[in-house]
C-alpha cells in the first residue's frame, strides 16, 4: 500500500498501525520528503466492499441455495 503525503505529495513511510474496529485502522505516516516537507501523519484505511466474496461465501451461499429447492431439482444440479 502506498500512502502520499497530504502536504506535498510525496511517498509517506508507514510507521504504525492502530486498528479502530473490524476493517477500519489509523496509519501513522512520515513524509519521506524530509528537506521541504518531513510531516508526520494519521490517515485512515476502511474495508469499503468485496469485488468478488471469499470462495467460502460463494459455497456457503450456494449450498444455502440449493438446501431451498426440492430434491429432484437438487439431484438435476448435482449431476452437471
Ligand atoms: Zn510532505
Amino acid at each position: 500500500m502506498r500512502v502520499n503525503c497530504p502536504n506535498c505529495e510525496s511517498k509517506a513511510i508507514i510507521t504504525s498501525r492502530e486498528n479502530q474496529s473490524a476493517g477500519v485502522a489509523d496509519l501513522y505516516c512520515t513524509c519521506t520528503n524530509t528537506k521541504e516537507c518531513g510531516a508526520t501523519f494519521v490517515t485512515t484505511i476502511a474495508f469499503k466492499h468485496y469485488l468478488n466474496p471469499p470462495s467460502s461465501d460463494t459455497a456457503r451461499l450456494a449450498a444455502s441455495l440449493i438446501r431451498q429447492l426440492p430434491k429432484n431439482k437438487q439431484l438435476e444440479l448435482l449431476n452437471i
